[in-house]
C-alpha cells in the first residue's frame, strides 16, 4: 500500500472543501472496497477523508410515505429497519443477498452504490485494462469473460456492476441527493452509473468534488409484489452471474405497473422503462413475462465465456416476476428456488 494522508471531516462542507483541494483525495466510509483497491495498488490516494462522522446516519420519514436514508447508514441498518422491511422489502432482500453480515455491518448506503467492478483483470495490474489505466486495453475482450456483461458493452469495457443493493434501487425509482462545490442537486438512480462507451475509467456521474448525502425513496405499491432473485457460482458471499429485481402492480389480472431490474449484466443495474410500458395493460401470466424477457434482452449480446448469461436471465426473469404476481418473493436466506 502507498503512502497517503488522513484527515478527518467534522461537516459536509469540510469534506466537500478537501475533496475540491485535492484531485487525489478518496473519501472514506466503510472501506469495504477501498481498502482492499488500495492494497492491491489500484487506488492510490493522496490524502483519504475520513468522512465517519458527518451527520449522514438517520433514517426520515417523508411526507407520503417515502423514506430518505442518510449516506453513512450502514447496509445491516436498512436491510432491518422496520419502514424498510415493511414498505420496501425488496431493497431488505436484495441487500441481505450481497457479501456477508459483517461487511453489511461495515458498508455503507453510499460506499456501496460507489463501489467497482470485480473484472479480475481490473485488480491485476500485470493485465491492460481500461478502467484502471485509460487506454491501455481491455484484457476481458478475447480473455476470461464468465462474469461479464452482456448488455450495454463498448469496445473498449465489458465490465459489471457488483451492487445487489443497486439493482433494487434502480427497480425502485431511487433518487440519490448529492452536495459539492455548486450546491446540493438529485440524480435519479437509473442515471447514476453509467454504460462504459469511451470512459470506462468513470463509473458514475457524481462531479468533481461532489459526495453523496442520502438515497430517497418514493412510495410504492409493491410491498406484496416484489422479488430479488440472485444467481450466482456459491449459494452465499459470491457476485450474481444475473440477478433480477422484479415488482407489480396487477390490478383483476392485468398489469397496472410493472418494474423489471438487472443485475450482474451491464456496467449499471440495467432497466428498460419503454419494455415495461409495452407492457403495462397486458394480463399478468407467464405468456407476457416471457414476452417482457425475450423484449428485455433483444439487444443482449455475449463474449464467448458469458454467453450463458442470456438464457440464464431469460429463465431468471420469467421466474422473478411470478413469484412477485404470487406473492412469495425468493427468500435471501433460502438457497433453493421456490
Ligand atoms: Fe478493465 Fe473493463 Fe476490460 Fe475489465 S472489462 S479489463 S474493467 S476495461
Amino acid at each position: 500500500m502507498k503512502p497517503f494522508s488522513y484527515l478527518r471531516a467534522e461537516t459536509v462542507d469540510d469534506a466537500i472543501r478537501a475533496l475540491v483541494s485535492n484531485p487525489l483525495a478518496k473519501l472514506l466510509a466503510g472501506g469495504t472496497n477501498l481498502i482492499d483497491l488500495m492494497k492491491y495498488e489500484i487506488a492510490q490516494p493522496a490524502v483519504l477523508i475520513d468522512i465517519n462522522r458527518l451527520p449522514l446516519k438517520t433514517v426520515e420519514e417523508l411526507p407520503g410515505g417515502g423514506l430518505r436514508i442518510g449516506a453513512l447508514v450502514s447496509n445491516s441498518a436498512v436491510a432491518y429497519d422496520e419502514r424498510v422491511t415493511t414498505n420496501f422489502p425488496l431493497l431488505s432482500s436484495a441487500i441481505l443477498s450481497g457479501a456477508s453480515p459483517q461487511l453489511r455491518n461495515a458498508a455503507t448506503m453510499g460506499g456501496n452504490i460507489l463501489q467497482r467492478t470485480r473484472c479480475y483483470y481490473f485488480y491485476d495490474p500485470a493485465t491492460p485494462c481500461n478502467k484502471r489505466q485509460p487506454g491501455s486495453g481491455c484484457a476481458a475482450i478475447g480473455g476470461v469473460n464468465r462474469m461479464h456483461a452482456i448488455l450495454g458493452t463498448s469496445e473498449h469495457c465489458i465490465a459489471v456492476h457488483p451492487s445487489d443493493m443497486g439493482v433494487a434501487l434502480a427497480a425502485l425509482d431511487a433518487t440519490v441527493e448529492v452536495e459539492g462545490p455548486d450546491g446540493r442537486r438529485d440524480i435519479p438512480f437509473t442515471d447514476f452509473h453509467r454504460l462504459p462507451e469511451d470512459h470506462p475509467e468513470q463509473d458514475n456521474t457524481l462531479g468533481y468534488g461532489e459526495l453523496i448525502t442520502a438515497i430517497r425513496l418514493e412510495p410504492n405499491r409493491f410491498a406484496n409484489h416484489h422479488t430479488y432473485i440472485k444467481l450466482r457460482d456459491r449459494l452465499s458471499y459470491a457476485f450474481a452471474l444475473v440477478s433480477v429485481a422484479a415488482a407489480l402492480e396487477v390490478v383483476e389480472g392485468r398489469i397496472l405497473d410493472l418494474r423489471v431490474a438487472l443485475g450482474g449484466v451491464a456496467h449499471r443495474p440495467w432497466r428498460d422503462r419503454l419494455v415495461e410500458a409495452e407492457f403495462s395493460g397486458e394480463i399478468a401470466n407467464e405468456t407476457t413475462f416471457r414476452g417482457i424477457a425475450k423484449r428485455l434482452l433483444t439487444c443482449a449480446k455475449g463474449q464467448g465465456d458469458n454467453d450463458f448469461k442470456i438464457p440464464l436471465a431469460n429463465e431468471a426473469i420469467v421466474r422473478a416476476l411470478g413469484q412477485a404476481l404470487s406473492g412469495r418473493p425468493q427468500v435471501p436466506s433460502c438457497k433453493s428456488m421456490q
